[in-house]
């Protein structure tokens, strides 16, 4: 299991074409939690769909503890998201794997709802770090939706075939 390869989006010279199948837009990959000390699975290949969503709904996450007593426990290890080279800043909308099933997770956890914005965060089933994506309760179609950029990718597969 060590011996696995994990690569976030930033890693990857071409991300559209290496994270994604070419042919349904489905991410190319198991999806894992993005701290190396987890490392939980958290979605299987094919099973999420690359979409884009207006980048606020994860702009300020309830990431302080004192703010979210009854929310999911805080990640120790701070991950920065936006380690790449600041570009993600800028865009107003952020892609998402998304699923429209929670069992289609193999592994998930969930904040409570957030009651003024109707969010529920996700976040890692194992380590609680998060918030890796959300999903909005008030939203008329149901969908999951983990940031592209705030997981680790198992590329084992392409790294055989030489291509990151
Ligand atoms: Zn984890």
């Amino acid at each position: 299991m060590s011996n696995q390869q994990r690569f976030r989006y930033q890693d990857f010279t071409d991300p559209k074409t290496q994270l994604v199948t070419a042919d349904n837009n489905q991410n190319a990959h198991d999806i894992y939690c993005p701290q190396l000390s987890c490392g939980c699975l958290l979605l299987r290949t094919s099973f999420g769909t690359l979409v884009e969503r207006p980048k606020d709904k994860t702009a300020s996450p309830p990431n302080d503890e004192k703010s979210d007593p009854n929310g999911t426990t805080n990640s120790k290890e701070n991950i920065n998201w936006n380690n790449t080279n600041g570009e993600s800043t800028s865009q107003s909308n952020v892609e998402y794997w998304q699923l429209t099933d929670m069992m289609a997770f193999e592994n998930i956890g969930f904040s409570k709802t957030i009651e003024e914005t109707g969010l529920k965060y996700i976040c890692c089933a194992d380590c609680n770090v998060g918030p890796l994506g959300y999903h909005d309760t008030k939203a008329q179609e149901k969908e999951y939706l983990i940031a592209v950029n705030r997981v680790s990718y198992d590329v084992s597969s392409l790294i055989s075939e030489n291509i990151v």
